[in-house]
């Protein structure tokens, strides 16, 4: 798959499949998420790095699987 027809939705969860959610906190800050993720520290937590759009957001994401 090449950079250029990247899709634009998040593959599941490389850990447990689940499906992820993109979030967007303030402008200019994108990441994607897992949507069975944790708030406890020793929980399951799946994060994506941040990025300035969605596009490198999703894009960061999939590489994680
Ligand atoms: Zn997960």
């Amino acid at each position: 798959m090449s950079e250029k027809n990247a899709t634009a939705e998040p593959q599941n969860c490389p850990q447990c499949g689940a499906p992820a959610e993109v979030r967007n906190p303030k402008p200019r800050r994108w990441f994607v998420a897992c949507t069975k993720n944790s708030e406890l520290a020793s929980g399951h937590r799946v994060l994506g790095h941040p990025m300035f759009t969605k596009r490198d957001a999703i894009l960061e994401w999939n590489k994680l699987s």
